[in-house]
């Protein structure tokens, strides 16, 4: 995804797409980061730098729109906002837009980065697992669930789910002899704690409870 490729990748299919709507895909995919990164201790070193370059490419798809430069867009584009730290303003790509119930801002994502202290259970090993296994995060930017292969571009759309060991639960389906779900001979198969999955998926592995 940003991470590897040049400081100011653009996004060719989105040129087409209005400023709002740009702004609002981008905003999706970054608000699918945060939630996804938001259970690190150390969420904003993490995410600052992925929302860096995140931003980046979207002033660069912007600039790219417009035959512009991203200088040009930041100046056309430019909401003030205030600063989190101090005082003064800062700006930051947005437009506003009209609604019935009057005129509206929308900016790229300005949401302070906060750790999220109590991650649900099942996440519980997770942070662990993000930064001694980079390959997880690759496999969520892949953007693709693991069990019924749907694809998306919005990398909020996938979950991790995690298991804490495999073994146990290779025991508690092989012993028991009860059918062993899909997910599972999955898990077995990549020989992993972790898998892919989107929402629908990840729905049915809990049971259909909502997540
Ligand atoms: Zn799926
Ligand atoms: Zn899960």
């Amino acid at each position: 995804m940003y991470f590897h490729k040049e400081k100011h990748t653009h996004h060719c299919n989105r040129i087409n797409l209005t400023i709002a709507d740009i702004i609002g895909k981008y905003n999706s995919e970054i608000r699918g980061m945060y939630n996804y990164y938001r259970i690190a201790t150390d969420i904003s070193s993490k995410m600052g730098k992925y929302k860096y370059y995140h931003y980046s490419s979207m002033a660069a798809t912007i600039a790219r729109k417009e035959v512009s430069s991203i200088t040009k867009v930041i100046k056309k584009y430019g909401i003030d906002v205030p600063r989190k730290h101090g005082t003064g303003t800062r700006k930051i790509i947005g437009v506003n837009y009209e609604t019935k119930t009057g005129s509206k801002t929308m900016t790229y994502f300005n949401e302070p980065l906060i750790y999220l202290n109590q991650p649900k259970k099942w996440l519980k090993e997770t942070n662990e697992i993000y930064y001694k296994k980079p390959l997880v995060i690759k496999r969520l930017e892949n953007c693709r669930c693991e069990l019924c292969g749907i694809q998306s571009s919005i990398p909020g759309d996938f979950a991790v789910h995690h298991i804490k060991k495999l073994k146990s639960l290779k025991d508690k389906y092989f012993k028991a002899n009860i059918i062993t779900p899909y997910w599972v001979q999955r898990m077995i198969e990549l020989n992993r704690r972790t898998l892919i999955v989107c929402k629908k998926c990840h729905k049915d592995i809990h049971f259909g409870k909502e997540i």
